[in-house]
């Protein structure tokens, strides 16, 4: 790709596709069929802009968006006027105010958390919307069998809850063949079985794939809609959404002998022709993508060609042996980050991370363009 669609001033482009994203929740929510598809947008839709996705997923139908945070939950209250908004880390000490009045739900994790949520609901005078987060297995947030006990004898508190959700998440989804899933949602279903009849959630992304006995009434996914595919047993049915580009600032001669980068780290055993291109850690180029770093570094997309990334990423650069890249790269071509050949996953793992990671991190000093509203 050439320089032509990128602004004089900037140094690479972070290009996302609003309609696929819209495309990717429609086709899970076809395939989860009568389980309500909700959207998970917390840190800012994944590090993609939280003020762009929200409405585009409103407008296809998306009524429920769970976010982590309080602050979050603001803000896709003022996007979303009409939706159910979730917030998964739960009701954090004196936020009960705040949160009532987004009329946003905590993810209730534990007796604490429904005890303030409930004498807030006493204090305004009427029941507040809850719901409840079961532990089965994955050991961070969530009531336990015990504490589930307890509530249920505490009738001063759950008179005060009007319990809308009961919810777990899975530990190992990604691996449809872990038994962890199956005692998961058998862990699940005990504890819902003594809870007050409530909707019921359990899958995200990948426990949507493990088959309909995982749907129940909603399901979670965040990084498919994103077009994420970390299910390790098949292609999820969603497409990519992000394309990352930045410039190559110069091509430079390396003689063998030579290093390249900080520390030295890598020595050109031929004379190569090195891209010095402008993304670096500060624009979520992680660093662990370095080469070598004890294992094979990260690659860059040139003339459709792949080439490594030799010696260390620094802050704004990385160097990338483009020798074997027919018709050379010049001064001012862009280079694929992540794209056609590229995808999240094969990105996160030559960079000792996951597409997660790599998607939440990307920079803000790159242009951001939105296509397909
Ligand atoms: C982040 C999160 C999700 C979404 O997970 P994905 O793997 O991105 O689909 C769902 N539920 C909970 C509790 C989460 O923390």
């Amino acid at each position: 790709m050439s320089e032509e669609h990128l602004a004089s001033f900037e140094t690479g482009l972070i290009t996302v596709d609003l309609g696929q994203i819209a495309a990717n929740w429609q086709a899970l929510a076809r395939l989860v069929a009568t389980a309500e598809c909700s959207a998970v947008v917390k840190a800012d839709a994944y590090g993609l802009g939280a003020s762009r996705v929200v409405p585009v997923l409103a407008t296809a139908g998306c009524r429920t968006f769970f976010v982590a945070t309080p602050g979050e939950a603001r803000e896709v209250r003022a996007l979303a006027p009409a939706a159910s908004i979730f917030v998964l880390d739960g009701l954090f000490p004196g936020a009960a105010t705040a949160l009532s009045e987004l009329a946003a739900t905590p993810v209730l994790a534990s007796l604490d958390e429904a005890r303030d949520w409930a004498a807030h609901a006493r204090s305004l005078g009427r029941t507040l919307p809850a719901a409840l987060n079961l532990a089965t297995g994955l050991n961070r947030l969530g009531l336990s069998a015990r504490e589930v006990e307890m509530l249920l004898a505490d009738t001063r508190t759950l008179s005060a809850l009007d319990l809308g959700l009961v919810m777990s998440h899975l530990a190992s989804a990604d691996d449809p063949s872990d038994p962890k899933n199956e005692e998961q949602r058998q862990a699940f279903e005990a504890l819902r079985a003594v809870l007050p009849r409530a909707r019921a959630s359990l899958a995200a992304s990948d426990g949507l794939m493990l088959g309909p006995r995982f749907h129940y009434d909603l399901v979670r996914p965040g990084y498919a809609l994103y077009g994420g595919q970390a299910f390790r047993g098949g292609p999820a049915p969603v497409a990519p959404v992000v394309s990352v580009e930045a410039r190559v600032l110069q091509v430079r001669d390396v003689a063998p002998g030579e290093t390249v980068g900080y520390s030295a780290t890598w020595t050109a055993s031929r004379p190569s022709r090195i891209a010095v291109i402008a993304a670096g850690y500060a624009d979520g180029f992680a660093r662990g993508a370095s080469a070598p770093a004890g294992r094979e570094g990260g690659l860059v997309s040139l003339g459709g060609r792949l080439a490594p990334v030799v010696g260390r990423v620094s802050m704004d650069l990385i160097t990338v042996d483009v020798s074997d890249v027919p018709g050379g790269v010049r001064r001012g071509d862009l280079a694929t980050l992540v794209g056609p050949g590229l995808t999240l996953e094969a990105v996160g793992q030559r960079a000792g991370t996951i597409g997660y990671e790599v998607l939440t991190r990307l920079g803000r000093r790159f242009e951001r363009r939105y296509v397909g509203d």
